[in-house]
């Protein structure tokens, strides 16, 4: 939770790698035994360090999904948002791909992308854990910088009475790195996504300028940094909403053979308004014969006014005999996964490759695509994962870069294949492929992709219809704009340069 103050000489010291400068005749960093040679142009003064050692560069080389690997030629881990400033500067003027790196997580640190999202083959990792500092919490407000996790900001504001309105299932993913991409929980039917709880962020353009962008101040680069992927700056500092907590919350699981009831009693409860946490997961029977549906929905409340869930679930078609209810402290709810985590790392499978899908569905299509999807579906495909099918409010989201179907329904639907293959698992390419597929078959039915996760062979093109030709034209300008010589966050691809 502190900033991280590298020494530089020391790290220089320890790596016996000092960087001079860039090289464009060697296009590569050259070191005081490699400048005469290469005659560098020398890099600015820093208050953190510029890392040029395979161990520091192999630590950036791949994330979560395990199934990009890309060597950075360097790693900056910045003691001063001017080192960000100066080094994006520097970055521009060689073409200099750049990316910033979330480097959260429980215990080790990593980037919680899928699928390269936030790695450069030969360019510089930006590490976020080195600018992590809680500045202050303040009433209905923290301001954080970028690397501080969900986890870190729930504990502290949670002493202080206060949550984040909207908040991941897994918490252990950086601010900067999950509003980059939206953010979403079994909340955001309420309060969105978490990109929309930003209020004010601080941003080191691609350009190499430090803007403070609001909902009304550089309003462009504030709707184009929030779930757009890193495209147009780096995110050093931000201001996000917070809302008193409650002490304890009650959860109730019910179980459904039928789609068709399913659908309709998500939409019933979620147009109801009648819980503060709503999710869904296609599921496994408990005989394993076969699947079928749960929802998952609950309330947080203080002592002395306990919810009914009895009255607030009348009404619905799920198995009674199987509904279940359980009550908790809040920051127990919050932190939920955390077991499952550490039981994922004891077998092996956190270590393992994860090619995830994410899918948004338009609530007209979702019953088509699932039945689609339901009988190729097999318990190989989840291994020690799961499949989420949560409903969500199109109204309540608000960032204009998270892109959803373009149809006319108010209901959408996450589709979320988090699988956890064993570690020996063979089929990991089928895999991809099968994510290829079902992504195809959900854009005929108006669907998008979470820009997170694992779809290969992503193009311009599909980029354009998944933003929308006028909304991708637009946010093309802003990369010019804000990004004029198109070094940041390659490992999306959106605009035909990187991408995996
Ligand atoms: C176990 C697990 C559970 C998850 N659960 C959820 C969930 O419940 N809901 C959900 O929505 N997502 C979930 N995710 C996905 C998560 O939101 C993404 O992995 C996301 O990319 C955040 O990860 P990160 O903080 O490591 O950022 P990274 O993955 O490292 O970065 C994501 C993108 O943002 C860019 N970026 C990072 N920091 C900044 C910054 N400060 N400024 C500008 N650009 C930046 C990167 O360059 C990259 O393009 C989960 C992931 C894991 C591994």
């Amino acid at each position: 939770m502190t900033t991280t103050h590298h020494s530089r000489r020391n790290i220089l010291k320890a790596t016996g790698l000092a960087v001079v400068g860039w090289s464009v005749a060697g296009a590569t960093w050259a070191t005081p035994a490699t400048a005469a040679e290469l005659g560098p142009v020398p890099v600015p003064r820093l208050d953190g360090t510029l890392e040029l050692s395979t161990a520091a560069r192999t630590e950036f080389s791949t994330d979560f999904g395990r199934l990009i690997t890309a060597q950075p030629k360097a790693v900056l881990r910045p003691g001063s948002v001017q080192d960000i400033v100066k080094m994006l500067q520097y970055c521009r003027r060689f073409a200099i791909q750049a990316a910033m790196n979330g480097q959260s997580g429980n215990g080790e640190r990593e980037s919680h992308s899928n699928y390269g999202q936030a790695l450069t083959r030969g360019g510089m990792e930006i590490d976020a854990n080195s600018l992590s500092r809680i500045i202050a919490i303040r009433g209905d407000h923290a301001v954080v910088e970028p690397g501080v996790s969900w986890a870190s900001l729930t504990k502290t504001a949670l002493n202080q009475g206060a949550t984040p309105p909207s908040l991941t299932d897994y918490l252990h993913l950086s601010i900067g790195g999950t509003v980059s991409v939206g953010g979403i929980g079994g909340g955001v039917q309420r309060h969105g996504l978490q990109s929309d709880t930003v209020k004010s962020m601080d941003i080191v353009t691609g350009a190499g300028e430090l803007v403070t962008a609001t909902p009304t101040r550089n309003a462009d680069l504030f709707n184009a940094a929030l779930a757009g992927g890193g495209q147009v700056g780096v995110i050093v500092k931000l201001v996000v909403g917070l809302i008193p907590a409650r002490q304890s919350a009650e959860i109730t699981t019910m179980y459904y053979e039928d789609l068709d009831r399913y659908l309709e009693d998500q939409k019933t409860l979620m147009n109801g308004g009648r819980f503060q946490h709503q999710a869904g997961e296609i599921s496994r029977r408990p005989d394993n014969s076969g699947w079928r549906y749960k929802i998952e929905v609950g309330s947080y409340f203080d002592a002395g006014s306990e919810p009914d869930h009895t009255a607030l679930l009348s009404g619905m078609g799920d198995l009674g005999a199987e509904r279940a209810s359980v009550q908790m402290p809040f920051v127990d709810w919050a932190f939920r996964l955390d077991p499952f985590e550490a039981y994922l790392k004891e077998i092996g499978y956190w270590e393992a490759k994860k090619p995830w899908l994410s899918l948004i569905l338009p609530g007209s299509r979702v019953k088509e695509f699932v039945e689609s999807v339901v009988p190729e579906l097999t318990p190989d495909d989840l291994g020690a994962g799961f499949c989420l099918l949560s409903p969500f409010d199109r109204t309540k989201v608000k960032s204009p870069m998270f892109a959803m179907p373009e149809t006319g329904d108010d209901t959408l639907y996450f589709f979320d294949l988090l699988c956890f293959p064993a570690p020996d698992a063979t089929n990991i390419d089928a895999q991809l492929k099968r994510n290829r597929r079902l992504y195809e078959r959900a854009v005929k039915m108006q669907g998008k992709r979470y820009i997170i996760g694992a779809i290969p062979g992503m193009t311009a093109a599909d980029w354009a219809i998944h933003f929308g030709p006028r909304e991708y034209r637009a946010f093309a300008a802003q990369k010019r704009k804000y990004d004029p010589s198109f070094i940041l966050a390659p490992g999306h691809g959106f605009f035909g340069i990187g991408g995996w």
